[in-house]
């Protein structure tokens, strides 16, 4: 089981950043050593869809430069649900092209809640998050 370690703010700005852009969908990546996220960097949806996201090519690249500059790794990558549901979608699964956590912030009933998952081929399994 691949534990992913976040603190408090780390969750908030993801929510936040998630808010800011509801109801379309919004995305970034997190970095971080061993399993512990130390940055989480956002990157614009460039599909700018309520259910789907596409990383803005340019951005992606630029921060796939910074953690390299920085030594760190790509641990996961996250994106909202503004609608729900908290999994992830058959086009997130389809489309997951690494072998890191994939977050969900996904807002149901009125309340945003961040879920991990490991997607491997057509299956995925859910991967404790815990905050710190
Ligand atoms: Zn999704």
């Amino acid at each position: 089981m691949r534990t992913l370690i976040l603190t408090k703010e780390q969750l908030d700005k993801m929510i936040a950043h998630a808010k800011r852009h509801a109801p379309l969908e919004a995305c970034g990546l997190l970095a971080g050593r061993s399993a512990k996220v130390e940055e989480v960097i956002e990157v614009a949806n460039q599909a700018r869809s309520e259910v789907r996201f596409i990383m803005d090519p340019v951005e992606q690249l630029r921060a796939f430069e910074r953690i390299e500059n920085e030594g760190l790794e790509l641990l996961g990558i996250f994106h909202s649900h503004p609608k729900g549901p908290e999994t992830v979608s058959p086009t997130d699964i389809a489309e997951a092209a690494y072998a890191v956590t994939h977050v969900v912030i996904a807002c149901t009933g009125g309340d945003w809640t961040a879920r991990g998952y490991w997607i491997e081929g057509n299956a995925f399994q859910e991967t404790p998050l815990q905050i710190i």
